[in-house]
């Protein structure tokens, strides 16, 4: 049983990438994992996709800070499944430090994940899309897109240019069916938000629950994270039919956050 299109998902190995790659199955696509992991965890978790949807489910476990690698990804999936329909730029990593102590390897791998890949896998999967003539490209930007955050320079600085690379494409592409927009969720609770507490904690001198309190919940007006589920299902609004007029569109999905 084939699904009705092909989604390909970047970072769905975990967190945000992996609840839009579960709804994008439910919807009935062919999926294309992609993302780091222990290999027997990523099978089963391949393999429960698939089994519970009825839908392919591939795997490719390139590190998308090598633009070689991206490649060949794209190349064999693209091989194998026609088009990739849905392209999903999710993966990205997180460092927090000031700017005059920000690692420049950092920096590199930040700017190369979180902004880069999605270049290359985007230039790559439009040809098939433009012969098809339906698309849908998605970024999983930040609120960081849209403001800032001190100690991010980062992060803030690809997730602003992914937000820009998006309004570029929906307009390139925009009389072909095409649409690219971008998605800026506020917190999530995630392994990429748990794992930056600690260093936060350090940078501004607090206790990790003053972290979660005082920094990442000051920001959003609910005082509750976003869920995984909320972003998911408003990606697969997105990579609907019925999100056919919605493109270029930079969209917050971040409790308030960025209405202050
Ligand atoms: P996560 O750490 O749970 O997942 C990140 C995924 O990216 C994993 O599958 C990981 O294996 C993969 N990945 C990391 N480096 C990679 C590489 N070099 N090549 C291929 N895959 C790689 O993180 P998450 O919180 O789910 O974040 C997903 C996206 O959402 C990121 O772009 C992040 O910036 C964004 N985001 C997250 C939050 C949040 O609060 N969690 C908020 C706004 C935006």
């Amino acid at each position: 049983h084939r699904g009705t299109k092909t989604a390909l998902i970047t970072g769905s190995t975990s967190g945000i990438g992996l609840g839009i790659a579960t709804a994008l199955a439910a919807a009935g696509h062919d999926v294309v994992l992609n993302g780091f992991g222990e290999t027997a965890a990523i099978e089963q978790l391949r393999a429960e996709l698939s089994q519970l949807h009825g839908v392919n489910v591939r795997y490719s476990g390139a590190d998308l800070s090598d633009p070689v690698a991206t490649e060949a990804m794209m190349e064999e999936a693209i091989g194998a499944c026609g088009a990739i329909d849905i392209l999903v730029n999710n993966a990205g990593i997180q460092h927090v430090a000031p700017v005059d102590e920000f690692p420049v390897e950092k920096w590199n791998a930040i700017i190369a994940i979180n902004l880069s890949a999605a270049f290359h896998t985007t230039r790559l999967a439009l040809p098939g899309m433009k012969a098809r003539g339906w698309g849908r490209v998605l970024n999983v930007a930040s609120a960081h897109a849209l403001v800032a955050s001190p100690f991010k320079s980062a992060y803030v600085a690809a997730k602003h240019g992914i937000a820009g690379f998006t309004k570029s494409v929906a307009l390139e592409v925009a009389t072909q069916g095409i649409t690219a927009n971008a998605l800026c969720p506020g917190y999530v609770w995630t392994p990429l938000v748990e794992k930056q507490i600690p260093d936060t904690a350090r940078a501004r001198g607090l206790t990790e629950q003053q972290v979660i309190d005082d920094v990442l919940l000051h920001a959003q007006p609910t005082k509750q994270f976003v869920t995984i589920e909320q972003v998911a299902a408003f990606a697969a609004f997105l990579c609907s039919n019925a999100g056919a007029s919605i493109t270029g569109a930079v969209m917050p999905i971040d409790g308030g956050w960025t209405a202050q």
